[in-house]
């Protein structure tokens, strides 16, 4: 292709060339879920960014291997290395089995991102499946010096290591500045520097998720598990890691500093991060009131909701920014969202509508190379769909008489738009997305309105009644207009 693709690599502060290691085959790594509560709009963001960079790679030929892992233990209380395991509070509130938790709601998690319709990645290891990788990943580091036991704990020695390399480099921060920024140890931790992470925490008695190791009965630091799968399933060194911005310290500060501890070298070529999401202005929080789970905005059932929202609404929006910006929900914002989505697929639908020409009269050739541009400009699918907006003002444009297009045009325009709508920004067709997201059953309700039109049109009207009544029955109510036959959910 002329122009390449482009990416933003977190580390260089720069747009640059995407040169993978083996071509075609790229490996991708990103940080997925912790799981021990339902899916939120955070969660959507990071899936839906690269879901997108998954589909693009696929779509100009790599073989992607794409590892997305779910955090399932390690994940403590108070952020670093301290407190309770989030998932071994919730099975004690809960009185369940830790995996148990896991389970519940990673397949909450699953359903969701199906119905975002977000493609499920190669590989989806659990940290607790890779306790062995990640104690011999440690040993790596302790042979190399930077890291030390203490009291049964392992901490990676960041001075050290800081010494010999440069720790803060992906996310700008230096030594001096941590030593500033971070609380200062009360002489009561077992670790020599407040900045010092833990690579193996030693188990308190009440902790029930916990494995045997060389030094402790216990579980890995939470950096670990990214290090040692990423490692395990896509090599030493692999093309992305991806992740939201919230992650880019101290976790893949940290990935950086025990990968390099381990092999002597980095693993990552191209760092990627997708900025936050905002509602209302402000910061998701449980305390403040504004955290809405994906099935509260799929349901409309949250005080801050003036409706449902579509999950392809949702998708929709969060598209119509570029990743790297941040995103702000509002009911308005959604609600404009909504509007475009329905406008860009009756665009779509009316483009079946066209006959052709014997010339054409306006041109759709650019179009294409447009998108292609603006997806090799760092995934920027916001100019994308302005650019697919453009192609439903050319079919409005010939439907209204005041163009025409060949058949060669058509299909030409038609290909461009169902490749980039479909195949890469990974909407889902709909003439009425019901609020489950589930498409199949609108196609269905379509396809049955289809033989009542048809019935109606042979003067069959006991089959278009039929249909009527039965589909009211069901609980449809059907209106019928001039441009067709509207239905919803009484
Ligand atoms: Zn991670």
């Amino acid at each position: 292709m002329e122009n390449p693709l482009f990416i933003y690599n977190t580390l260089k502060r720069n747009k640059v060339p995407f040169i993978p290691l083996n071509a075609p085959h790229v490996g991708m790594y990103v940080c997925g879920p912790t799981v021990y509560g339902d899916g939120h709009l955070g969660h959507a963001r990071p899936a839906i960014t690269f879901d997108i960079l998954f589909r693009y790679l696929t779509h100009l030929g790599y073989k992607v291997r794409y590892v997305r892992n779910i955090t399932d233990v390690g994940h403590l209380e108070h952020d670093a290395d301290e407190g309770e395991d989030k998932i071994a509070k919730k099975a004690r509130l809960e009185r369940l089995e830790p995996m148990e938790v896991v389970q519940h709601y990673l397949n909450r998690y699953h359903k969701a991102m199906e119905a975002l319709n977000v493609l499920p990645p190669s590989i989806e290891p659990h940290a607790s499946g890779h306790i062995i990788e990640q104690i011999e990943y440690i040993k790596k580091i302790f042979d190399a010096g930077y890291a030390y036991e203490s009291e049964g704990s392992v901490y990676f020695d960041v001075e050290k290591y800081n010494a010999d390399h440069h720790y803060g480099k992906l996310s700008g921060r230096n030594i001096e500045e941590l030593l500033n920024t971070t609380r200062d140890l009360d002489g009561q931790s077992e670790k020599r520097r407040s900045f010092d992470f833990a690579l193996w925490k030693k188990a308190a008695p009440e902790h029930i998720m916990r494995w045997p190791s060389p030094w402790s009965d216990g579980f890995p630091g939470w950096h670990l598990e990214c290090s040692a799968m990423g490692t395990k399933y896509l090599g030493e060194e692999f093309d992305i890691h991806g992740g939201g911005m919230d992650l880019l310290f101290p976790h893949h500060e940290c990935e950086i500093a025990q990968s390099v501890a381990a092999q002597g070298h980095e693993t990552v070529r191209y760092w990627m991060h997708n900025n936050m999401i905002t509602i209302n202005g402000q910061k998701m929080g449980k305390s403040l009131g504004n955290f809405i789970t994906l099935d509260e905005f799929f349901t409309g059932n949250h005080p801050l909701l003036q409706q449902a929202y579509s999950p392809m609404t949702i998708r929709f929006f969060i598209l119509q920014a570029h990743y790297r910006s941040t995103v702000d929900f509002s009911n308005e914002a959604l609600q404009a969202s909504e509007k475009a989505y329905n406008r860009l697929m009756e665009g779509w639908n009316n483009l079946a509508k066209i006959t052709p020409s014997a010339t054409s009269t306006i041109d759709v050739k650019e179009l294409r190379n447009k998108c292609y541009e603006a997806m090799n400009d760092d995934l920027s699918t916001p100019i994308v769909i302005s650019h697919l907006f453009d192609g439903v003002r050319i079919i409005n444009t010939v439907l209204a008489g005041n163009a025409t297009l060949s058949q060669a045009d058509l299909d030409e325009l038609r290909e461009t738009m169902r490749m980039f709508m479909f195949d890469i920004l990974g909407l889902v067709e709909s003439k009425q997305a019901d609020n489950n997201g589930n498409e199949a059953y609108a196609k269905a309700i379509e396809l049955l309105l289809d033989i009542r039109r048809d019935a109606k049109a042979r003067k069959d009207w006991a089959t278009s009644d039929l249909i009527r009544d039965r589909l009211g029955e069901i609980g449809f109510e059907l209106k019928d207009t001039k441009e067709g036959t509207e239905w919803k959910l009484k």
